[in-house]
């Protein structure tokens, strides 16, 4: 085997990301399609930026006038969506703020949004998740030996984000997702797609003996009815913006308190032991990758310090690393023998089970066809 995979001249992908290809000069074609796909967000002028946005916040307020808030912002605690509600405020919009807790999250991650949202004097709602439910959730996704049981946490989110939405006749919620930090295409089968509903209920439905009662989950249909039945748009506002992580972290550091993570999305307790554990041990996936990747491409860090940053354990520390582990095995009441167990089973892709991506695939085409032929982009 070859123990020092070929990695990207511009970027820090490497030849065990799937799908990857190099050119002559070595560069990957994760990077080279991200710059491309970007350029709308990256070559454009601070000017040509700022008047977009303001025409966008204009078009925000009007489609809010009357209504108690103009957009909802989905908070998660993490730099990025934390951004979006600071720069709501400041733009003189009326966010709702939505939060969904899963019981995973770190105490850091309650305190950066409890003391953002006071400190905006924002509206919080905050759906708490029945736990015991998205625990028995969870451990379905465990035994389906699926890889992206985030998709649990992200649909919920979603549904909740919509949900909040169309309660209050909102047309906008304002996403943290954004080109500038996390442009670059998830490999697939890295993850799944975030709107199956039919693959959540079709995996519980096969591994545990309870039924979904309460858990908030959003299918491809129902994403079309919030779509052009609601007409709730989800935006990536700092696409609109200047995004600097770097600047941003300080600036909320600064004026709110706010106490960073080590890594992207280690927000929730989970996730970290997700990300930095379950992936690289299990999936042979580490999503710092892409990460740096796309922080590298778009200029924001050296390659040399990203590739530093890699080489490190994917955990502030191994104590922390310990620490997590046994939270874990704590909350879903396993035992390390389970753990070791679920860490040597063979992954099984989520397509073993019902799923509708090809139903939101063939809805997209549709879609897609549709704006072309309206001479939309
Ligand atoms: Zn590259």
């Amino acid at each position: 085997m070859n123990r020092d995979p070929q990695i990207c001249t511009r970027c820090i992908m490497d030849r065990t990301v799937p799908g990857i290809r190099f050119d002559s000069e070595g560069v990957c074609s994760y990077c080279t399609e991200y710059l491309e796909l970007c350029k709308h967000v990256l070559d454009v002028s601070a000017e040509q930026k700022e008047a977009k946005l303001r025409e966008f916040i204009d078009k925000v307020k009007r489609a809010g006038r009357g209504k108690t808030y103009d957009c909802v912002v989905g908070v998660s605690g993490g730099v990025d969506s934390s951004w979006v509600l600071v720069r709501a405020v400041e733009l003189g919009l009326r966010p709702l703020a939505v939060h969904m807790d899963n019981g995973w999250n770190s105490e850091l991650a309650q305190h950066n949004i409890a003391a953002l949202v006071q400190s905006l004097g924002v509206d919080l709602f905050t759906h708490v998740i029945d736990w015991e439910e998205y625990r028995n959730l969870m451990q379905a996704f465990f035994d389906a030996d699926v890889i992206d049981v985030e998709l649990l946490y992200d649909n919920a989110a979603l549904a909740v984000n919509y949900a909040q939405a169309a309660k209050y006749g909102v047309k906008y919620i304002l996403a943290g997702n954004n080109s500038a930090t996390e442009g670059m295409r998830m490999p697939e089968g890295w993850n799944w797609l975030k709107f199956d509903k039919k693959n959540i209920k079709a995996i519980a439905k096969r591994f545990t003996r309870t039924r979904i009662r309460t858990f908030p989950a959003i299918g491809t249909f129902d994403f079309f009815r919030f779509r052009f039945v609601n007409g709730i748009r989800w935006t990536p506002v700092l696409d609109l913006m200047p995004y600097n992580k770097e600047h941003v972290l300080g600036e909320l550091q600064r004026r709110f308190g706010y106490k960073p993570y080590p890594y992207k999305h280690y927000e929730s307790i989970f996730t970290r032991f997700y990300q930095g554990y379950i992936l690289p041990t299990k999936f042979n996936v580490d999503k710092r990758k892409l990460h740096l990747g796309t922080l590298v491409a778009s200029g924001q860090m050296t390659r040399a310090l990203a590739l530093a940053d890699l080489a490190r354990l994917p955990y502030s520390s191994e104590m922390q690393l310990q620490e997590d582990r046994q939270y874990f095995l704590k909350k879903m009441g396993w035992s390390e023998a389970a753990l070791e167990n679920y860490l040597a089973r063979k992954e099984v892709p989520h397509d073993a089970y019902p799923t509708e991506r090809p139903l939101w695939l063939r809805c997209e085409r549709t879609y897609k066809a549709i704006r072309a032929s309206a001479g939309g982009r």
